[in-house]
């Protein structure tokens, strides 16, 4: 057993870090929060970055993405910058629409975000009436009247606004229900008529936009239909295995980077005439959180060398997920509490990180639903 990362991986880590501490410095942070954005030349110059041969963004052999190399970039890439950014979905969102369409379907897509690092579409699957319970949706298409409509509410759709094609999750009901109902993914144009986008106002994550869209009457075209590999919900969960690594990854590289501030300021604050470093209860504060990220890399790591391997299993991924942002969020909030009353503010990003973790508790399945999904595998595996 080798716990450290190859020297590939390593170099891969330096190029992102090299990247990341010149394009996000605080101040530049601060101005994509308040725009809710990153500005094109950053996204196109991560996409022009040299990932070393490892299929970070392009499938390397044409076979598959890997894992570890994604998690790795995302997890630094959070680090560096200390906030929730658009790569994580870009990556997970990308992979469903290849994972959905047909060979060669929709190639402007790839080459779009290979080349300019925007994906041009936001993908749609959450609903105001349910989005633990994803096979519950109620977003259809269907034919009346020998037109094919697609009807329903969509949120957290995360660019809506902005993107020029939603890719929308809907039940077939022209399809027959099997064991699960019958799932189809479609990219719309954004600009079809009975399509209507409203933003949603979160209080973290606030570079990434994200809107609830509704469906009115809105007439499909057969060529918007992915028609690629049709396994349905459980092939979409299997992608969600994937989402819970990324979300996991960032808000591990969060942790991360309030770690490093909380560290740096205990080494400079001094009070009664000390580093505040100095006092017991401060450096019991920083021995909990070191411990809780050295498992929170742990667990990230093994499950990303895992789903590379093809043998990720589904209780190592929501034991990782029902951990992770929690432990994050409290590294986070142990970290504001170090800066004392600066903690609190604005002026310090560990307020905005911890508000960056705490959405990890809900994004992609909430610490609730992970219990849900453990429980009876961990009374299988003790049976
Ligand atoms: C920061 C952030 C980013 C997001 N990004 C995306 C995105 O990119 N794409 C997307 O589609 N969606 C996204 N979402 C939506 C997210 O996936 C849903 O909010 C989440 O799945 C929970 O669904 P819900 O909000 O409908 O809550 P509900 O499902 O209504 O749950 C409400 C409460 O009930 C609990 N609960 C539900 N079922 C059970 C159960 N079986 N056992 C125990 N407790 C249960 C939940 O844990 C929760 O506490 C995002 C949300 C956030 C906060």
């Amino acid at each position: 057993m080798d716990f450290d990362l190859a020297p590939e991986y390593e170099k891969l880590i330096a190029t992102v870090r090299e990247f990341g501490e010149q394009h996000f410095t605080c101040e530049a942070v601060r101005q994509w929060q308040h725009d809710a954005g990153l500005p094109d030349e950053v996204v196109r110059d991560f996409v022009n970055l040299d990932f070393n041969g490892f299929g970070v963004i392009h499938r390397r052999d044409h076979v598959t993405y890997d894992t570890m190399a994604q998690t790795l970039v995302l997890e630094e890439l959070a680090r560096v910058s200390g906030a929730a950014l658009p790569f994580p979905n870009d990556f997970l969102n990308l992979q469903i629409m290849e994972e959905f369409a047909g060979s060669g379907q929709f190639e402007f897509v790839r080459t779009g975000y290979q080349t300019e690092g925007r994906l041009a579409f936001a993908l749609a699957i959450s609903e105001p009436e349910g989005g633990s319970d994803t096979m519950s949706m109620r977003t259809s298409a269907r034919t009346i009247d020998g037109r094919l409509v697609l009807n329903g509410t969509k949120t957290f759709v995360n660019n809506g606004e902005y993107a020029p094609y939603l890719l929308v999750a809907a039940i077939d009901r022209d399809a027959s229900t099997g064991k699960h109902p019958a799932l189809s993914f479609w990219l719309v144009p954004h600009d079809l008529p009975g399509i209507k986008v409203y933003p949603v106002q979160k209080i973290g994550q606030s570079i990434l936009p994200f809107s609830t869209v509704v469906f009115e009457n809105v007439r499909l075209d057969e060529p918007y239909r992915l028609h690629g590999k049709q396994a349905g919900f459980p092939q979409l969960f299997h992608l969600f295995e994937i989402g819970r690594l990324f979300s996991c990854a960032t808000a591990l590289g969060l942790a991360q980077a309030a770690m490093e501030d909380a560290v740096a300021y205990a080494r400079t604050r001094t009070a009664f005439g000390t580093q505040i470093a100095n006092f017991q209860q401060i450096e019991q504060m920083l021995t909990d959180m070191e411990v809780k990220l050295d498992n929170m890399r742990n667990s990230v790591c093994k499950n990303a060398w895992k789903l590379d391997r093809g043998c990720g299993d589904r209780l190592g991924v929501a034991l990782m997920k029902r951990y992770v942002p929690e432990a994050a969020t409290e590294v986070a909030s142990d970290a504001m509490q170090i800066f004392g009353g600066r903690g609190y503010t604005r002026n310090e990003r560990v307020s905005s990180i911890w508000q960056d973790c705490r959405g990890f508790q809900m994004a992609e399945g909430t610490d609730q639903i992970m219990v849900y999904v453990a429980a009876p595998l961990i009374m299988e595996k003790y049976a």
